[in-house]
Parts: structure tokens; sequence; C-alpha cells
């Protein structure tokens, strides 16, 4: 008997879900059976409005034509090919096109499958790059408290999300962390934060700890999404990017979540005008419909490692998947619908309304915070009592009865609709999570 996929399975037991609450998802299942623009449709037939873009990475909608037929027509035409020492011409076109839409100064790409791997690749690449220059001391990695970079050692190292680092043991050596941006006397502000440059002048004292010359990479997101939306400070990317070339030390931004048009600018990089060494994407590169990352870079990187007989490889990395032909095809038309509906700046457009929109909560019960920019925004919530999360999941599980999806992360709730979304829709959104949080209130 097929499979039906419009009903829900009856055997829950095998899937053991990724960052979910296992027993209580299995004990009242969410199911999603089918999805369309801005809308999902639940196994019971209910019409959800996506305000979270999948999981921040459906930036054009969902099921839009052209992606799904240039998926359709590749998968039929050359399923596969080998990345290594193979190459198909979409992998080549797709990396000229992301680099057309790249900050000046990012020449290079390299693929990954997800944005956990795109970041374990920088952070390679960042070591390797040392090292192929005869700075082999350069072995020390930072990143920043509360940030999130995916889920592989390398990310979790960096990264400063607790419950992400705590249960997974010793490996996670030879980093430092700068201190989160997250200021009290920012609380509420619209858009970008006054209060707060003078933190990234925390680097200079690591340095001075650990020496410049045993420092690699310094990695950040520029606007910390998965942690609750943690906007840097006015200033603060610019002077993170002054002293990281004042000491040699290589500058990555994690792009990827604000990667295609979540700040109104293709890359948040051109929104603060700050370039980094390297850019990790994944997400928004195929509009979530396969799995795709990659590693942006500039020139002196990728060139300082062209060197030697040309017949050896240069960098010992790779993986089967990179640059996968179907993946390829969805990006390629990923970048067409981006383009054609103008949603790598359509945020910018909006901004201004869907700011409006969030701080009209301020006020309504438990609410401690509102933080936006772009098409990006947090309410955070006051805690229970002793049930730290448990109030924000309360209010996450009545907004999708009520037809809505947000995401929470501990006790703030996000939000990161597709770049199609509408006024109404806005409207829409926020109007039924007021409702939700005077119910719960
Ligand atoms: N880096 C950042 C900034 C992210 O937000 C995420 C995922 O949300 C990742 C890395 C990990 O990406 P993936 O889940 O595709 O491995």
């Amino acid at each position: 008997m097929p499979l039906d996929r419009k009903s829900a399975p009856n055997d829950l037991r095998a899937f053991w879900m990724p960052f979910t609450a296992n027993r209580q998802f299995k004990s009242a299942p969410r199911m999603l059976v089918a999805a369309k623009d801005m809308h999902y449709t639940t196994s019971d037939g209910r019409q959800i409005l996506d305000g979270t873009a999948g999981l921040w990475c459906c930036n054009a909608g969902h099921c839009r034509p052209k992606i799904t037929e240039a998926v359709q027509a590749q998968v039929a035409e050359m399923d596969y090919a080998p990345a290594f020492q193979m190459g198909h011409p979409l992998a080549f076109e797709l990396a000229n096109r992301i680099v057309d839409i790249a900050p000046d100064g990012i020449e290079h790409v390299f693929y990954c499958n997800s944005g956990s791997e795109a970041v374990d690749t920088a952070l390679k690449i960042a070591l390797a790059y040392h090292r192929a220059r005869g700075d082999s001391a350069r072995t020390r990695l930072i990143g920043r408290e509360r940030g999130y970079h995916g889920v592989g050692f390398g990310g979790i190292s960096v990264g400063g999300i607790v419950n992400n680092r705590r249960f997974f043991g010793s490996l996670l050596t030879g980093v430092d962390h700068l201190p989160h941006t997250h200021l009290p006397e920012n609380a509420f502000t619209k858009g970008q934060p006054e209060h707060g440059a003078n933190l990234a002048d925390e680097l200079e004292r690591i340095i001075a700890l650990h020496g410049a010359e045993t420092i690699a990479a310094v990695i950040v997101e520029p606007m910390a999404g998965s942690t609750g939306v943690l906007l840097p400070p006015k200033g603060y990317l610019k002077r993170l990017r002054e002293i990281t070339q004042k000491h040699g030390i290589l500058l990555i931004f994690d792009e990827v979540i604000t990667g295609f048009g979540r700040l109104g600018s293709p890359f948040a990089a051109q929104h603060f005008d700050v370039i980094p060494d390297m850019i990790t994407c994944a997400k928004g590169l195929t509009n979530g419909v396969i799995p795709m990352g990659a590693v942006l870079t500039t020139a002196q990187i990728h060139d300082a490692f062209m060197q030697g007989p040309e017949h050896v490889i240069e960098l010992f990395h790779g993986y089967t998947y990179s640059g996968n032909p179907v993946a390829c095809a969805a990006g390629l038309a990923t970048l067409d619908t981006y383009a054609e509906d103008g949603l790598l700046t359509r945020a910018a457009d909006l901004e201004t309304y869907w700011q409006e929109a969030l701080h009209g909560l301020k006020g309504l019960p438990h609410v401690v915070d509102i933080r936006n920019m772009g098409l990006i925004g947090a309410v955070e919530l006051a805690p229970m009592e002793g049930q730290p999360g448990k109030r924000a999941f309360d209010v996450f599980v009545k907004a999708f009865e009520a037809g809505i999806m947000i995401r929470i992360t501990g006790d703030i709730i996000a939000m990161s609709p597709p770049l199609i979304i509408s006024k109404e829709q806005i409207d829409e959104l926020v109007g039924t999570l007021a409702e939700v949080l005077r119910q719960a209130g």
C-alpha cells in the first residue's frame, strides 16, 4: 500500500526527532503535510500561517513553481555527479551567481550541505589558511556567548548556547568566547541598539590574554538568530573588523540565517557595511528545498592555498554531496526567484511596518523585551517561576492551535516569516500572537 502522505502516521516511535521534546510531540503531534507560499497545511486540514519561513530557510515562501520545476528537471537529467576531481556546469554557474550578490571582495564558494557543515568548513579553512602561510601557531578560535553555529564539534565549540555544549564532553577546547551583546538597557529598542559597541573591545582583552599570534579566527553571527534574535549594537561589528584586521585574525560572519535577504540586503555584511574574510551560509541558499550550505571567501584566502604542484589537492576537505547537481539546480532557481520578486531587498521595504506591528505587543502579559530588524523579530517573555522555557512553549503550542507557526528558544519567541509576506499577513501573524499572549496571561 503506498503511503498516504496527507494523513498522520499512527506509529511515531522510530523517528527520534531533532531538537524536539519527543514525548510531548508524540502525545499531541503537530503534523504538516503540505505547503504553499505563506501557508502550511496540517494533517487535520488546517492552514497555518508560516511565521518562521520553516526554520528560517524558505525565504521565497513554499513550493515556488520555478524551484520545484528546476529540481524535478535536474533529478531526471543527472541525479548525482561526484564532487571530487569531477565537475558539472551548475556548480560553477551557481558559485558565480552567489559571488555576484555577495559583498565586494568575496570571490570564491566552497559547497557543503548545511549550516553546521559550513561553519566547520570555515573554521577548518581558517586554520589551514594560516598554516599554508607558515603561521601555524594560529590555532585558537574565538566565538561568542549565546552564539549558535550549528551542531558539529567545531560549531558547538565556538558556539555559546549552554545546552548545546554541556552534554558533549571534552573536545571543545582551544576556544574562547566574546561576551554576548544582549544588554538590559537596550530593551524595547526599535531596530539596532545604541548601547554596547564597546563589547567588541573585549576581543582586545582576549588577544592580550592568549597572544594574537595564537588566534586564527573570530566567528560571530552578525545578528544572532537562534539564541533569540540578539542584535549587534551600532558600531559593534565595525569595531570587531578593525581589531581582527589589526591583529591578522580572520573574521567569519555566520550568515546561515541572515544570508539571502533576511535583513533587507543579500547578506548582513552589506547591511552593516562590514566585510568579513569568510561568510557561511545555507538555508535560504536553496529556499530550504534541498540541503545545501556554502562558505564564501575572499581571493586572499583562496589564493593562499593555490600553490605547490598542480596535481596535488590543495584543501583536504569536502563532502560527497558538495555541489550536488539537484541542490545546485534548486540554488539557481532560488536566486532567480529572489531576483524576479525583489526578495533580497524586500525586508528593507517592510521593516518599518513589521517593527511597528511587533512593538504593538509591548504591554501584553509577561512581555519583557521586543527586538526587530529587517524581517526578523523577537518577543521575550518573563520565565515562569522555576520553569524556564515553559511559558514560551505554552504560547508556541497555543499559537499553532490558533493557526500561526512561531519559534521559541527558552522564553523568547522568534519570528522570521518568508520574505513574500504581505502587510495583511503581518497583521494576522502579530494579531494572532497578541491574542494568544493575552489568553496565556
Ligand atoms: N549557523 C547559524 C547562524 C544558524 O542559525 C544555524 C541554524 O539555525 C546553523 C549554523 C546550523 O545550520 P544547520 O541546521 O543547517 O546545520
